[in-house]
């Protein structure tokens, strides 16, 4: 059972909070001294529960799904149909249909750009992003855009790194089919207003596309709240398997795109010159789908439910205010990204050193974060970087591992000898 209210308080500043112990992966050492993990929005770690629901299907139900009339064939439907309920629940989808599985975010949205963009745009089109993309939602558009002559047009940033809404409505006009942003930024951790974006493109009829890799593992996300057209996340973010994701679509949207990939599963009928589609989400499955990890992301969702996701936001809030706090301490430090509101992240640099060199200084002492240009090369441009750190966190984070990473950056002077010059 988990504790509550004072208890509660005191256990989640000193061990998070998840307990630290559903998480095998926490319990390690890396040179010789105790993991602290720090790179979340890359991917998260597992707890038990969800890498014992993999296990557990392959155990004891593993078959093909939707085809077999036998006893494990019909188990391992009923889970991965489970599962999609299970999504469907969790972001407030009308309808577990509107769930399409996928491998991972980055499928979902090139599902769109592809299955949508490619029927619905033309020459003279607009599509219009955000500077601050992952390439994920960036390139599949560019690559569209390419062949039907759409043109790319991107809403600007404001210098403390909100987006300039302000500036929406001289980018949208009758000319935009689609509008296709980030929920919440994997570098500056910028929330957009999705609901209020959504409502302004629609007035126009253009649809919207919410990348939500960084938001759904992080707060409560409500697409009919959202008033999106389409929401893309990963699993692998959310404490679930990696190779799966879900594309969540409007109905209508779903039922009028062509299906991308050809194969088993997504088909009516098959005849030798040309074949009818299956119904909605099953005409974008073809082939074998990743039923363990539905079932592992149905896991990781129970277990999400468990804590609760306002109270997952509220603490990481709190752990990424002490962070913010705590990084501006060190001499010389550049942190990116608003104050507030912002996501479970902060991205830095030190100056004199590049942040591969102190991801490697950091990691042997046993605290992964990322570095590198975080696939946003057109925001780091923007931001006149090549590169940043990033520290990102999740619920089994504390305070202490905030210490740890800010202690060790104290030590990064004397150890490369030319901080700050
Ligand atoms: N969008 C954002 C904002 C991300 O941070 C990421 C991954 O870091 C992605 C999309 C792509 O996620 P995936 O690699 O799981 O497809």
């Amino acid at each position: 059972m988990r504790p509550t209210g004072d208890v509660q308080e005191h256990q989640t500043a000193t061990t998070g909070l998840f307990l630290r112990d559903d998480f095998p992966i926490l319990q390690r050492m890396v040179h010789g001294v105790p993991l602290v993990y720090l790179d979340n929005a890359a991917t998260t770690q597992k707890p038990t529960v969800v890498i014992e629901a993999e296990a557990a299907y392959y155990r004891t139900s593993n078959a093909n799904v939707h085809r077999a009339i036998h006893t494990l064939g019909e188990e391992a439907t009923r889970q991965y149909e489970q599962a999609r309920a299970t999504v469907a629940s969790f972001i407030g989808s009308p309808a577990p249909e509107q769930c399409v599985f996928v491998r991972n975010a980055t499928e979902a949205l090139n599902l769109v750009a592809w299955a949508w963009g490619m029927d619905h745009l033309s020459s003279g089109d607009e599509i219009l992003l955000t500077v601050m993309e992952h390439h994920s939602n960036l390139v599949p558009w560019q690559m569209v855009a390419k062949r039907t002559g759409a043109r790319l047009r991107f809403l600007p940033l404001a210098p403390d790194g909100t987006l300039r809404l302000d500036a929406l409505d001289t980018f949208l006009s009758e000319r935009t089919k689609i509008v296709a942003f980030t929920h919440v930024s994997n570098v500056l951790g910028t929330i957009t207003p999705v609901a209020e974006i959504c409502r302004r493109a629609q007035r126009l009829g253009a649809i919207t596309v919410v990348d939500a890799a960084q938001s759904v593992p992080h707060q409560p996300v409500d697409v009919t709240a959202l008033g999106c057209d389409f929401l893309a996340f990963s699993a692998h973010k959310m404490y679930g398997p990696m190779g799966i994701g879900v594309l969540w679509g409007r109905l209508e949207r779903l039922q009028e795109m062509e299906p991308l990939f050809g194969g088993g599963e997504m088909i009516l009928r098959v005849g030798l010159e040309s074949s009818t589609w299956n119904e909605v989400p099953y005409k974008f499955e073809a082939g074998t789908p990743n039923v363990a990890g539905a079932i592992g992301l149905a896991a990781a969702i129970d277990y999400l439910r468990g804590i609760g996701m306002e109270a997952i936001a509220g603490y990481e809030s709190q752990l990424t205010e002490y962070a913010l706090l705590r990084l501006r301490s060190v001499p010389g430090i550049e942190v990116y990204g608003p104050e507030s509101p912002r996501g479970s992240l902060v991205a830095f640099n030190v100056p004199g050193v590049h942040p591969h060199d102190l991801s490697q200084f950091l990691d042997q002492q046993g605290i992964a974060i990322r570095a590198g240009h975080h696939c946003a090369q057109p925001l780091l441009k923007h931001l006149c970087v090549v590169a940043t750190a990033r520290a990102s966190f999740a619920p089994y984070n504390t305070r202490a591992d905030v210490d740890a990473l800010v202690d060790a950056l104290g030590r990064v002077g004397d150890f490369f000898g030319h901080v700050g010059s």
